[in-house]
């Protein structure tokens, strides 16, 4: 599955967060069979109504959502490249997820206390920014000398990695991520195994006050700002509010966010967001039994989507049936669907599109 890291200073608000996602009543209530949760590694429920709607229409006896893990990644601090704090610890965590959630604290409260003694986001961002390029340039120095008898002795891989490494090392000198780097499509498997901690995508979690979980606030705005500048992703939340609604069943947590001005829970769109920033899209299976959704890279071609499911499923595929969610919904399910003409076939050069209602069919 996807993992999704949350980072950020001390007392910011990350584990009122990591609490807050763990305990959700519907974190809870989607049972799964590999559900482990460690300490600080939970999976949650994708929240998304086209599954509910879709399981309505088969009469589905069960809902099984698709899921995400999100890992509380503590003890970040000024210096953790150097091995202060949790330092490689911490940094060995970071290596190991595939977007980062950094929480940002955008709340003033003066019995909070704040690692440098004042509320500034923006500043907070960038110097947890520098420890991972810190950390990202001293990995890359002591691979280049590492590497260095292999590329002498002309192994090919060896050279795009020297290659791949002196790029990335450039930009972080200049004192930017390594994801500013361009990266043609035949070195973006080389590029991923160099396993950069700057080239990870970034979400910034805009933790606010209650009261302005609506609208944000000055602080929040110049995160949002940021963020567009850097192509980051970025939500307003109130870790301390989803704290609550977690301890709700889902009538009253919906009261609450009413009363609150609030559409939906901010866990929602966080969850959402990390989808989006990891360019992930979701297709169904729907049957009597059961309705599931099941997670892919957007891009992702029918014979690897049905290995989502199971490795037989890839191996053996012969071909998909295919229902867009639109035409499942708006004729009423799959025999309906079938009998318009909405049902088509596809082989292996099919690209799944997100809300694909599938069938695989396989040589076991
Ligand atoms: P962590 O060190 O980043 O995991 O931070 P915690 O989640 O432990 O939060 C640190 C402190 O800040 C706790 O006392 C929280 O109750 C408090 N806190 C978290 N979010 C908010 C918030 O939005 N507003 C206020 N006033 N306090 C918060």
């Amino acid at each position: 599955g996807f993992k999704v890291g949350i980072v950020g200073l001390p007392n910011v608000g990350k584990s009122t967060l990591f609490n807050a996602l763990t305990k959700t009543a519907a974190a809870q209530a989607a049972n799964f069979p590999f559900c482990t949760i460690e300490p600080n590694v939970g999976e949650v429920a994708v929240p998304d109504a086209r599954l509910d709607r879709l399981a309505g229409i088969a009469k589905s006896k069960q809902i099984i959502p698709a899921r995400m893990t999100f890992v509380d990644i503590a003890g970040l601090v000024k210096g953790a490249s150097k091995g202060e704090g949790l330092g490689n610890q911490f940094l060995a965590n970071i290596r190991e997820v595939d977007a980062i959630a950094h929480v940002l604290r955008c709340f003033e409260d003066d019995d909070v206390t704040h690692v440098e003694g004042r509320v500034d986001p923006v500043e907070d961002a960038e110097t947890i920014e520098t420890e991972l390029m810190l950390a990202d340039l001293e990995s890359i120095e002591k691979r280049l000398q590492n590497i260095v008898r292999k590329v002498r002795g002309g192994d090919k891989e060896a050279v795009q990695q020297e290659r791949l490494m002196k790029e990335a090392k450039a930009m972080l000198e200049e004192g930017k991520p390594a994801r500013l780097v361009d990266v043609d499509a035949e070195d973006s498997k080389a590029w991923k195994g160099l396993q950069l901690l700057t080239t990870k995508p970034v979400l910034y979690v805009c933790n606010v006050d209650e009261g302005e979980a609506a609208t944000g606030n000055a602080l929040s705005d110049k995160v949002a700002a940021m963020a567009a500048e850097q192509g980051a992703g970025h939500v307003v939340i109130s870790a301390k509010i989803e704290e609550e609604i977690s301890q709700l069943d889902p009538d009253e947590a919906q009261m609450f966010l009413e009363e609150l001005g609030l559409q939906e829970a901010g866990l929602d769109r966080l969850i959402r967001a990390g989808y989006d920033l990891l360019g992930l899209e979701t297709y169904f299976t729907v049957g009597p039994k059961e309705a599931r959704a099941w997670t892919i890279r957007r891009g992702t071609m029918a014979p690897q989507a049905a290995g989502v499911i199971h490795g037989d499923f890839e191996r053996g595929f012969i071909r998909a049936e295919t229902i867009a969610y639109d035409d499942f919904v708006s004729l009423g399910g799959e025999q309906a669907a079938k009998d318009a003409g909405k049902m088509r076939v596809e082989g292996k050069g099919y690209e799944v599109k997100d809300g694909d209602v599938l069938h695989f069919l396989f040589n076991a």
